[in-house]
């Protein structure tokens, strides 16, 4: 190759790039998406959240993101893509968000109980983990928010025992 067409090669790619990049944060927001955090190298998280959310949906979405930024942080973005692909990481780092929007639920006055039912549904529901057993991702929400599982199966007996016994 001349080294024109090598330059021009360059452009095109740096272009693609650069175009990957920026995109997502200029194009509309995706309607069935509450928050997104894009992972850059050397800027870091990058967030956008759907404005439509209500006060307290974007409160739990923040709470969500806000683990996925720290997650870039500390994993890098190179990493935290490499992370992204492979199913069992990508759970972890669902299953951490996903723990960090339960525990800012239960902080706001939520039964625990409710709070990590809703998680493991939310969890259950993703694309990604439809080949993956309930009982994996159970044991993956389990051991990033332990003291919240603890509760929530303690309440769950509670209620079973008074719903037993009836009114
Ligand atoms: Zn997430």
């Amino acid at each position: 190759m001349t080294s024109a067409s090598v330059r021009r090669v360059g452009l095109v790619v740096t272009g693609a790039v650069l175009a990957a990049l920026t995109l997502p944060l200029l194009l509309p927001f995706p309607e069935r998406e509450e928050g997104v955090t894009f992972c850059y190298p050397v800027i870091g998280p990058v967030q956008r959240f759907n404005p439509d959310l209500s006060h307290s949906a974007l409160a739990r979405t923040r709470a969500h993101e806000g683990a996925h930024a720290s997650q870039c942080r500390r994993d890098g973005a190179i990493w935290h893509f490499v992370r992204g692909i492979f199913p069992s990481q990508r759970l972890a780092a669902e299953a951490e968000a996903y723990c960090a929007e339960a525990r800012l639920g239960v902080e706001s006055g939520g039964r625990a109980r409710l709070e990590y039912a809703r998680i493991q549904d939310e969890l259950r529901e993703m694309g990604w983990f439809r080949r993956l057993p309930s009982d994996v991702l159970n044991d993956s929400l389990a051991s990033h928010c332990p003291m919240l599982a603890a509760a929530a199966a303690r309440e769950e007996a509670e209620w079973i025992s008074r719903y037993r016994r009836g009114p």
